[in-house]
């Protein structure tokens, strides 16, 4: 069998191969088995030119963000898996020219900057357009793939490009209106079902937002992040488990199926929010397992009561019992 520790990455890389590292505590749910290799980046141009070797040596990758969307099998990931802590973010003013006339700023961020930094870092430099994200556990890189949203703005809205590693190893200059934005996905979402392979990878971002009233835009912030203090667990969790179905709501719904408090091994129907599942005990204490079975559960009855089919918003990755 081949060992890719073996492959000599090139030491200019300033990146170190791991096998087995569990990734339960790198997951907002604290739940999954270990990644056969695992790799930290810090820079873009590291992440560019891992995913590049990772190709040229047939090695299937996949890129962990916050991994506050994934769930991971126990058995764990096949392949490597990228953990992206490339962080840089910066306001940039636009600079005049006779050609371009747009006076609004942009924000730039390297794809594993985290969502609510990016956001709070417009809040600061008094810009609209990002204040829902204050509180978007998660990086940016996957905000952009899943085109995050809350109180009823979405990524797709302010986003201006992104620079995105291709199929082809190529890096292309990609504007937003390229990506495929509908509710909670992109064209860069491949499926609910992910493995490690050769996909895009989002390398950086630019946002374009408006000027505005700073003292606005930060009571604006500070709402939103008072509104998720309120009404979301603080508990280990994925976020929304289910998407809304059609002029409804998926933790209405389960609450009405009755399920509210109902657990499965080491995990729950959050008490608080009925489409949260969470891991009161953190690492260790909860299988992914668990939490495919109250899935499972939880679609079930709400089937049976409601008629409805409730879809899964998270993604599963690695290796499952049943074919999910
Ligand atoms: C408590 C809680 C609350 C949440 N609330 C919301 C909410 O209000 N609105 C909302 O939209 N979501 C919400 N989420 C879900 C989640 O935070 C978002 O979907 C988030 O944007 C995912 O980012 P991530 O970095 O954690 O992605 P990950 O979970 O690490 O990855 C998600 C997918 O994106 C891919 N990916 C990540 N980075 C890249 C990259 N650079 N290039 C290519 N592919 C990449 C991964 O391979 C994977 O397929 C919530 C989650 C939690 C835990």
């Amino acid at each position: 069998m081949r060992n890719y520790i073996d492959f000599q990455i090139p030491e200019s890389f300033g990146v170190r191969i791991e096998q087995g590292r569990p990734l339960a505590p790198l997951t907002s749910i604290k739940i999954g088995g270990p990644a056969e290799y695992f790799a930290t980046v810090h820079r873009t141009n590291q992440l560019l030119k891992l995913v590049r070797w990772a190709r040229s040596v047939g090695l299937p990758y996949l890129i962990l963000g916050g991994g506050s969307n994934v769930l991971i099998s126990d058995t764990g990931v096949h392949g490597l898996v990228i953990h992206n802590r490339c962080r840089t973010i910066r306001v940039d003013e636009p600079v005049p020219s006779d050609f371009f006339v747009d006076a609004r700023p942009f924000v730039f961020a390297e794809s594993g900057a985290l969502t609510a930094g990016v956001a709070r870092t417009a809040v600061q430099a008094g810009l609209t357009g990002l204040e829902w994200a204050v509180s978007i556990p998660g990086t940016i890189g996957g905000a952009v793939v899943n085109n995050a949203g809350a109180h009823g703005s979405e990524i797709k809205d302010i986003l201006w490009n992104a620079l995105v590693l291709d199929q082809e190893g190529q890096v292309q200059d990609t504007r937003a209106s390229h990506l495929g934005f509908r509710y909670r996905r992109s064209i860069l979402k491949r499926s609910q079902a992910l493995q490690p392979g050769f996909d895009p990878v989002v390398l950086t971002v630019n946002f374009r937002l408006q000027r505005g009233d700073p003292v606005q835009i930060r009571e604006r912030a500070a709402h939103y992040l008072e509104h998720r203090r309120r009404t979301q667990p603080v508990e280990p969790s994925l976020g929304s488990t289910f998407a809304n179905p059609p002029g409804d709501f998926a933790g209405r719904l389960i609450e009405a199926a009755g399920l509210k408090g109902y657990r499965i091994g080491g995990v729950m129907v959050s008490p608080v929010h009925a489409n949260f599942i969470v891991n009161p005990g953190g690492v260790g204490a909860a299988r992914a397992e668990d939490v495919v079975r109250l899935m499972d559960h939880i679609r079930l009855n709400v089937l049976q009561q409601f008629g409805i089919e409730l879809e899964p918003e998270i993604q599963w990755v690695g290796k499952w019992s049943q074919v999910r």
